[in-house]
């Protein structure tokens, strides 16, 4: 195949929790007709691996060995452009939504051997494919040399009024006051960890979409992809 012909597009797209970075970066990967790589879910199988095996996910020694080990087998697949995550060869995608599966993904990518082995990961899924990446330090680790990065975010009550609408719309009990609270508390932990704390990389373009509409954030982003890109 001669595959080497087209450069190989890496888009970086950090941000806290709540600021869109999922359903946005979906919806920029269709526009430019190239996929889009959640690592978020990857952490999550991890927080589910430990959750499903008794693991705490606050026991580093406990968390260092079972990434020694090769117990938890992470991968990715990607039917229709859609993202399937895999644990030990079975796929996890739709657990990983769970809130207690997102609370023990933030505490276990607090360790240092928990993000080596997804870091790696994550480079190597990149290696061979145009990506848009999203997490928490994609612009300042994972892909330090990407030509385009974005960090994406907005304030807190800004998040949070979002992520109550649509739990509202989906039909799910939801309390405003209980997100804001989450929310501030994942962001903390994020920001503070002592591994890939969560941060804008110096050469990120800062979008704060407080102020803006789904598709005003969209067309804000290709803005940013074009300038840096050309394309
Ligand atoms: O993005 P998402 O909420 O699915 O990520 C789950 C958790 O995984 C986050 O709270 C964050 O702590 C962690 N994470 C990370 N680094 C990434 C992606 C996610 O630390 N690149």
């Amino acid at each position: 195949m001669a595959k080497a012909s087209h450069p190989i597009i890496s888009i970086a797209v950090d941000g806290p929790v709540g600021a869109g970075k999922s359903t946005l970066c979906d919806a920029l990967a269709a526009r430019l007709g190239i996929l889009h790589l959640d690592t978020g879910a990857m952490y999550r199988a991890v927080g589910l691996y430990a959750l499903d095996n008794g693991i705490s996910s606050d026991d580093g020694p406990a968390l260092d060995a079972l990434m020694g080990s090769g117990a938890a087998k992470i991968g990715v697949s990607f039917e229709g452009g859609k993202q399937k995550t895999w644990l030990n060869g079975l796929d996890v995608t739709s657990r990983l939504r769970e809130e207690a599966v997102g609370a023990a993904a933030s505490a276990v990518s607090r360790f240092p051997s928990v993000r080596r082995e997804l870091v790696r990961a994550q480079q190597e899924i990149a290696k061979s494919q145009s990506l848009i990446i999203d997490g928490r330090d994609i612009g300042t680790v994972v892909l330090p040399d990407a030509k385009v990065k974005i960090f994406l975010t907005a304030t807190p009550e800004a998040r949070a009024r979002r992520r109550h609408a649509q739990l509202l719309a989906a039909g799910k009990d939801a309390d405003y006051g209980t997100i804001l609270e989450d929310l501030v508390k994942r962001d903390r932990q994020d920001q503070s960890r002592e591994c890939d704390p969560l941060r804008p990389a110096g050469d990120a373009v800062i979008l704060d979409t407080s102020g803006l509409d789904f598709d005003e954030s969209l067309q804000k982003m290709l803005e940013i992809v074009e300038s840096k890109h050309g394309i």
